[in-house]
């Protein structure tokens, strides 16, 4: 019979989960199958124990669960500190897992950018800025947080412990210490044409990356490419974090570059 993995969240329509899992199950010849459910923070501990019940092989977590989760799951320690779930595996009790960070990690270790003990700097303090700014503190970067917000940047900074929380502010007096710039905020997204740093602050030795995956060229790396800095788009962030979940799920080594070119496809880019 065949197995059954899940997206939970709302909304969920147009999750680009389902197609990229599914391509991957094809691509490996597996008997599985990938679905998107709609479920509210209400209902997470019922729909969590019925998948559990029913067989389901594993669920990915999106808005508005991913917090709630942790009072449902058995946490693993990195999650458990970021404080939100988005992997989710039934083998042995209910294991709750966040692969952002290492999705982010390893999209910039593949364009041959090293981060143990390099500057970053973090724009934002939301979801991913947490999952990214523990992971990279973990992988042994420096991390820096700038927040529109500046008592979430510190209140993040203090709870990793050696790492300093900003306001937005911090970018104008300059970007020369630092050499991963990541935009995690929504600043970019759609058509909103925006950036929270100019080319005029970048130097060329930067790289650039921006998670905003849609459109894949935000404003943030046109000018970094103005910059002749290193820009990094958001997509293999998007991959490798479904990646690191098929693989958490299936302990098989997962089609990244077809896992790619279905997202590619879905987006039109
Ligand atoms: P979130 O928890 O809602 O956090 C949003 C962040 O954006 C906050 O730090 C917020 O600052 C900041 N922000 C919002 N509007 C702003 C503005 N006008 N100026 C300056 N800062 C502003 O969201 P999230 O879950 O972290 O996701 C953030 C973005 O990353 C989304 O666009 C999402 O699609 C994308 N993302 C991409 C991937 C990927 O795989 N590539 C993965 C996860 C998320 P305040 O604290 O001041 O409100």
């Amino acid at each position: 019979m065949k197995k059954v993995f899940a997206v939970l969240g709302n909304p969920i329509e147009h999750s680009l989960s389902p197609i990229m899992h599914n391509s991957a199950f094809e691509a490996l010849d597996m008997d599985c199958t990938y679905h998107a459910f709609r479920v509210e923070k209400n209902n997470l501990e019922d729909a969590l124990q019925g998948a559990k019940a029913m067989g389901f092989g594993g669920l990915n977590l999106t808005v508005p669960l991913k917090e709630t989760a942790l009072s449902f799951v058995d946490a693993d320690p990195l999650a458990a500190k970021i404080g939100a779930i988005n992997t989710i595996d039934f083998k042995d009790g209910i294991k709750g897992y966040n692969t952002d960070g290492i999705g982010a990690k390893r999209t910039i270790e593949d364009e041959g950018v090293e981060i143990k003990d390099k500057n970053v700097l973090i724009l934002g303090a939301g979801g991913a800025a947490r999952a990214i700014a523990f992971t990279f503190a973990e992988a042994g970067a420096m991390v820096n947080i700038a927040n529109r917000t500046p008592e979430r940047a510190m209140q993040l900074a203090a709870e990793i412990g050696d790492a300093r929380g900003y306001g937005l502010d911090i970018v104008d007096k300059g970007l020369d210490e630092i050499d991963i710039l990541i935009n995690t905020t929504t600043v970019g997204l759609g058509n909103s044409n925006g950036t929270l740093v100019s080319a005029e602050q970048m130097h060329s030795d930067l790289a650039v990356f921006d998670i905003v995956y849609n459109p894949l060229m935000t404003k943030l790396l046109q000018e970094a490419e103005t910059a002749d800095a290193r820009p990094i788009t958001g997509i293999m962030m998007l991959v490798y974090q479904g990646a690191e979940a098929f693989r958490i799920w299936t302990g098989r080594e997962p089609p990244t570059e077809i896992m790619k070119r279905t997202v590619m496809e879905a987006l039109d880019i």
